[in-house]
């Protein structure tokens, strides 16, 4: 599916854009007009994490769930806990921040190294169209990702960056490729998307 083609949550949607039309995440630097998706600027990162904004559309994350997408490893962890009745918590800390429902299915959808079964992460023009390259930075991405939703997160600002830890499952979509989210998504959208949760 082409990115311009996946429904967009509004608050994405007011995001500036780059040359070719994609929408720029909040934690997302930019070096004059260039956004840089391969990286996270620490500051907007550390005002999101204490603000309790989106990492994607940059506004208001109510209290209750978050979301983020994992790469494989991660989501057969989650899986493995799940199946298990066990928690599942990630031990490891990341720089990956929450987001919305809507915003992490789409972003799951656009993103193409999310969204292809063994894509993996390039550097440069190889794999441009990186919307959400802040949630897989450094995961090798395999057959299977997934919208994983967590009762709550926490978060330490260090010098340099900002890490997360989240708690609780509460939701596990897992997904071979991303067309399978956009019913998902499409049902978001009509519930009211980022407005409700
Ligand atoms: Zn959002």
């Amino acid at each position: 599916m082409r990115f311009d083609a996946v429904p967009r949550p509004d608050a994405v949607g007011a995001r500036p854009r780059d040359a070719r039309g994609y929408p720029v995440p909040a934690i997302t630097p930019w070096v004059g007009e260039e956004p840089r998706f391969a990286l996270t600027d620490h500051g907007r990162s550390a005002e999101c994490a204490r603000e309790r904004l989106c990492s994607v559309c940059g506004t208001l994350m109510p209290r209750g769930p978050v979301w983020r997408v994992v790469g494989a490893t991660e989501a057969g962890a989650v899986g493995a806990a799940l199946a298990a009745g066990l928690p599942y918590r990630n031990m490891a800390p990341t720089s990956e921040g929450p987001g919305h429902r809507a915003c992490m299915l789409y972003a799951a959808m656009v993103c193409p190294y999310l969204a292809r079964p063994n894509a993996r992460r390039g550097v440069g023009a190889e794999h441009p169209d990186e919307l959400t390259s802040h949630v897989v930075r450094g995961t090798a991405r395999g057959a299977l990702g997934a919208v994983v939703g967590f009762a709550e997160y926490e978060f330490a600002v260090t010098a340099n960056r900002t890490l997360f830890r989240f708690l609780d499952v509460l939701e596990f979509l897992p997904y071979d490729t991303s067309d399978t989210l956009l019913a998902e998504l499409r049902a978001e959208l009509a519930r009211g998307g980022q407005e409700r949760r």
